[in-house]
């Protein structure tokens, strides 16, 4: 009576499952890095997975980690294996078992002393694995510009999956992105607090995240001109968080000045951020005479702590903006 359950077991020993994995309507599929720091979740176009990533190394869009291509699972299409393998085994079994046991039961002679008979209950069971639903559709597409491979991500990224390229151009960008949405959720940050934790840490807390919009751009700025001057030659340390510096060293490689950009008034605009950043950084905002001297801000005595409004926030990305454009296109005449 147990033949059919031997048999089923025997040719489940050579079986092995695979668990198809859906695509979502762009094409996309799910991938998630397998560090356990990180485990962000991205999307990559099929076509482009299967044909310019390699087996060999996939890496993170967010931090780098690299692995081979079987490695990128995401934990839900894990899970979902797992349980379709179950599944898959649990119906294989029951349904040996039953017919089992409706051969048994057929062999019963009806005239015998004492009959037998057996029953495995509940009707057959399905065999066959369903496919992994593919994750919500992401909002932010990349193309690398190095390997053309198209991937999804949700917030930012800063390497191809496919080449591990990071791209200047695309992390200013994501960088200036996230200094808006610092910006223009402040509000909603601090009705969040004011009601959960109150007024006091809700207005430190906001005080803060804008103050931190200076440092952003000022650091975003700064690795933005580096990567762009690569090309040139070495830039001497920190030259690019100084603007005069830099605009003399874009004028000696392209030939173009920041005021080539920025009004008088924008680039005066500009360098008193940068010094407030200077100060946020360095005397935890306390104007000195050193400030006064650099950056020409009139508005405040020595002694006095700096204040960054929104007004600022707008006009150091307008700025930053007006200038990643400009030498995006000064640095790309030059390579034509
Ligand atoms: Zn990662
Ligand atoms: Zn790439």
């Amino acid at each position: 009576m147990f033949k059919d359950l031997l048999k089923e077991m025997e040719k489940l020993k050579k079986t092995s499952f695979s668990v198809p994995i859906e695509i979502d309507e762009k094409g996309y599929l799910d991938r998630q890095c397998p560090s356990e720091e990180c485990l962000f979740q991205f999307k990559v176009n099929q076509d482009d997975w299967s044909e310019i990533c390699k087996d060999e190394a996939i890496w993170c869009p967010l931090c780098r980690h690299e692995a081979p291509s079987d490695h990128w699972y995401t934990l839900e299409h894990i899970e979902h294996g797992k349980s379709e393998a179950m599944a898959v085994l649990e119906g294989r079994i029951h349904n040996a078992m039953k017919s089992g046991a409706q051969k048994f039961n057929r062999s019963q002679s009806k005239n015998s002393f004492i009959s037998m008979s057996l029953e495995v209950k509940g009707g057959k069971k399905r065999t066959h694995v369903i496919p992994a639903r593919a994750a919500e559709e992401m909002q932010l597409d990349i193309q690398c510009e190095a390997c053309m491979t198209r991937f999804a991500v949700i917030g930012s990224a800063y390497f191809c999956p496919a080449c591990g390229h990071n791209s200047v151009l695309q992390t200013y960008s994501d960088s200036l992105r996230k200094i808006r949405a610092k910006k223009n959720n402040v509000e909603t940050v601090r009705e969040a607090l004011t009601s959960s934790v109150g007024k006091d840490d809700a207005e430190l807390t906001c005080r803060s995240l804008i103050e931190t919009c200076i440092s952003d751009g000022v650091v975003a700025f700064q690795k933005y001109c580096e990567g762009l001057y690569a090309p040139f030659g070495p830039a001497p340390r920190n030259a690019f968080q100084r603007l005069k510096h830099g605009s003399d060293l874009w004028f000696k490689a392209v030939q173009k000045k920041y005021d080539d950009w920025l009004s008088p008034d924008e680039l005066l605009g500009l360098a008193v951020l940068f010094q407030k950043r200077h100060i946020l950084a360095h005397n935890e905002g306390i104007v000195d005479a050193d400030y006064l001297k650099k950056s020409g801000d009139t508005v405040y005595r020595e002694g006095q702590r700096i204040v960054v409004s929104e007004r600022d926030i707008n006009d150091l990305l307008s700025a930053l903006d007006k200038l990643g454009n400009g030498l995006k296109a000064a640095c790309q005449s030059i390579e034509d």
